[in-house]
């Protein structure tokens, strides 16, 4: 492999244009003072093997995978490492000597930023709602992180059936059951959560469906002390995070995730500790208009 003297690293997407990883990772290496760029390379699907193959001879130091190509970069890469064989995708690539190591910090990165939020994982009850590709990675995140028992709930029941199933061998010590969306099953989830998620994408932007779909969830079931976290940042206060606001409970929005996995992607590839603070900074003088 070649290195070149400038530090590159990058995100693979497509479409890319609207992530935000450039404007944090840039602020990022900045505040650590190295000789670094950071940039968004647009690979459609069918080029995507072609890309990968050629980071090594351009010298670039680590990569950011997102969609379209989570899932398909894991047959392309020479190594995966726990953290993306236990979510099933992979958001970033990492060179360990001549190999290209597909990992993944989503789950790790989501469970972080609620520890850094100040609120317990330990032992806690949490309840998902939604069963995609976000939701996987909350139940990965936060059953290793230690939380005792986790609900997902989904509107077609077979995918929250289907997420629990595949993961019930690797996660011991958390009890995972999956519902769908019925009254007394959603109502029954909320009564015994300390923590719960939202994680589809019927929040993403402020609009009647992204209402209606709040005012279904039975916000008020849920105990005085619960934490509500929504995983959709495009709006930062989503209309369940409203709700839940104006019931009184603590929210955490979607940013905390966003820069929970940037931050360890970027503490693999450099070995030092990642200037939070600059990444926030960074996010808040941009739009938060995008994917990532
Ligand atoms: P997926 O498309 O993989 O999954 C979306 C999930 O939402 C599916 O379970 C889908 O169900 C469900 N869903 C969509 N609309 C509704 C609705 N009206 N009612 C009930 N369920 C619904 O997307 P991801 O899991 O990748 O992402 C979900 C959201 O999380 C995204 O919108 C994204 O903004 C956010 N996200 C945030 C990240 C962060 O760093 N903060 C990281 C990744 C994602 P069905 O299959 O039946 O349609």
């Amino acid at each position: 492999m070649t290195t070149a003297r400038t530090e590159v690293y990058g995100v693979i997407g497509w479409p890319v244009g609207h992530s935000l990883s450039p404007q944090m990772h840039t602020a990022a290496l900045r505040a650590l003072g190295r000789d670094a760029v950071y940039v968004a390379f647009g690979v459609r699907p069918p080029h995507l093997a072609s890309a990968i193959g050629g980071l090594g001879a351009l010298g670039v130091r680590g990569v950011n995978i997102t969609l379209p190509h989570k899932e398909r970069v894991m047959q392309l890469v020479d190594a995966l490492d726990d953290s993306a064989l236990s979510v099933g995708a992979v958001n970033t690539l990492y060179r360990d000597g001549e190999r290209w190591v597909g990992s993944n910090t989503d789950a790790a990165g989501l469970a972080r930023s609620v520890r850094e939020a100040g609120v317990a994982i330990e032992g806690s009850r949490v309840w998902v709602v939604g069963a995609g590709g976000a939701a996987r990675a909350a139940v990965v995140g936060l059953a290793q992180a230690g939380a005792s028992s986790v609900v997902v709930s989904a509107r077609r029941s077979e995918q929250s059936t289907g997420l629990a199933q595949s993961l019930a061998g690797g996660l011991r010590g958390t009890a995972l059951e999956a519902t769908g969306f019925s009254e007394p099953e959603l109502a029954r989830a909320a009564e015994r959560t300390d923590l719960m998620v939202q994680a589809t994408s019927a929040t993403l932007h402020d609009h009647a469906l992204a209402e209606a779909f709040a005012a279904a969830l039975p916000l008020a079931s849920l105990p005085v002390h619960a934490v509500v976290m929504d995983l959709v940042y495009t709006p930062l206060e989503t209309t369940v995070l409203r709700r839940a606001r104006r019931q009184g409970l603590r929210t955490l929005d979607g940013l905390g995730m966003l820069i929970g996995q940037a931050a360890l992607s970027l503490e693999r590839w450099t070995g030092q500790e990642a200037p939070l603070a600059a990444m926030r900074e960074a996010l808040a003088s941009g739009e938060t208009s995008g994917d990532r």
